[in-house]
């Protein structure tokens, strides 16, 4: 009988962000799989040693820095160490790596907007991508569903709530929930490493405590978004789009140990959970394979060690993020885009030191205020609104 490893033609991928956690971890799943994946291009912004380090592991035909001097540096090690891969710097260089012919999948793990271009190019190419770039579909969400449809892509949640959620959806499904008789979702969250604490606590928070989240290993604007639960709030506009769900179908639960990843209830009372250890190499692996199942390296969930799952309601006034994310996702157009962008400007500013956590949700909602809502169905539009988010909250930070 043939063996089933070699009836595949090998897929060929592009790890966009691949030195970041997401990318890392995406790596490691592709190394457990040589008879499955080989790797057309791998893609840094400015960590040239690390993505050197990936290259001379897993031999991608190109690689891209952000810069042309970073690329020019790469090009040089590179050589010296034998490979021939080809390297590449700017962002036209990620939409064509992101879009190539020859590419079959492409992991979309750059963090924040800049991922929005080359994700979007690899829609429009009509590949198989695996979305953990969640801020590029709260910025264009229409839009980005529109070409998915146009262009006949295969869209894959890798954030682990989605990932779950459309676990515990049938198979193929597309539409309306109702149609298939879903009620309700329910997105889990952690509640990040200061669930439970009050306002007053939360003023001296220092970056380094709010990147050492409890239960996951992440970058650090992530783990900063975790943690002031905007990143629930991006999640929940997330499901809205992929899901085709309005904001009350989606109820956040916080459920601290992280190993119900979210939920699906039924009209007949049925709620169906996807479970498993927290660990991004199962939602990458999912994406990689489906509809099949390949080995993660994540050890199975025990039970017994989980002893028990608790579970509570979030506590907005603690934490106004995820309000914000409601209502910018009720505003529509240009709404959520706007907010993505003046929290990526904000929690810049926190990790940096210019600004305090407790401050983050406040230059996000100034910023609100301060812009109109648009139509968000042209991506230049998208983008105009983007900057011009950034220059209102930079106007904040300055007071
Ligand atoms: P990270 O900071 O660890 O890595 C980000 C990657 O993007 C790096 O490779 C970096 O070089 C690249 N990058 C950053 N800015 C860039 C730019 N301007 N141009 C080109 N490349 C750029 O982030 P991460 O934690 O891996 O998260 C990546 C994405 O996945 C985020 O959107 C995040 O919300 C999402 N996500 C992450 C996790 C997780 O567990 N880490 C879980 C769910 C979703
Ligand atoms: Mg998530």
């Amino acid at each position: 009988m043939l063996d089933i490893a070699t009836s595949y033609d090998r897929q060929s991928v592009t790890v966009l962000g691949a030195t970041g956690s997401i990318g890392a971890s995406t790596l490691d799943v592709l190394a457990r799989h040589p008879e499955r994946y080989r790797i057309h291009a791998l893609t840094a912004c400015t960590r040239r040693e690390a993505l050197r380090d990936q290259c001379l592991v897993h031999r991608p035909a190109v690689a891209v820095l952000a810069h042309e001097h970073d690329a020019a540096w790469l090009r040089d090690e590179l050589g010296r160490a034998g490979v021939s891969t080809e390297v590449r710097a700017g962002e036209m260089a990620l939409q064509e790596v992101a879009g190539a012919n020859e590419v079959d999948v492409v992991m979309a793990a750059i963090v924040g907007a800049a991922g929005l271009l080359p994700t979007l190019a690899a829609v429009r190419a009509g590949k198989r991508v695996l979305l953990a770039n969640k801020e590029a579909l709260v910025m264009s969400g229409a839009l980005f569903m529109e070409e998915v449809a146009r262009h006949e892509a295969i869209l894959l949640p890798i954030d682990s709530e989605h990932n779950a959620i459309y676990q515990c959806l049938p198979p193929g499904h597309r539409g309306r929930l109702a149609e298939i008789g879903v009620t309700q979702l329910l997105l889990t969250a952690s509640g990040g490493p200061f669930r439970g604490w009050d306002a007053t606590r939360l003023v001296a928070v220092t970056p380094e405590q709010a990147c050492a989240h409890p239960n996951w290993a992440m970058g650090r604007k992530i783990s900063v978004d975790s943690a002031t639960l905007m990143n629930k709030g991006l999640e929940l506009i997330e499901a809205c789009w992929l899901f085709d769900a309005r904001p009350e179908q989606i109820q956040v639960v916080v459920h601290p140990q992280s190993v119900i990843h979210s939920m699906a209830a039924y009209s007949d009372g049925s709620v169906i959970a996807q479970l498993g250890n927290p660990d991004m190499r199962t939602p990458i692996a999912y994406g990689l394979a489906w509809p099949e199942r390949i080995a993660a390296g994540v050890e199975h969930l025990d039970l017994f060690s989980v002893a028990r799952l608790d579970f509570e309601a979030p506590d907005e006034a603690a934490f106004p993020c995820l309000r914000l994310a409601r209502e910018a996702m009720a505003a529509g157009g240009t709404a959520p885009a706007l907010m993505n962008a003046a929290n990526e400007v904000a929690v810049e500013a926190f990790l940096t030191g210019r600004v305090g956590f407790t401050r983050i949700p406040g230059i996000i909602e100034s910023v609100l205020d301060a812009c109109d809502v648009k139509a968000a169905d042209e991506l230049d539009v998208i983008l105009a609104e983007d900057a011009r988010a950034r220059r209102v909250a930079e106007r904040h930070l300055a007071r």
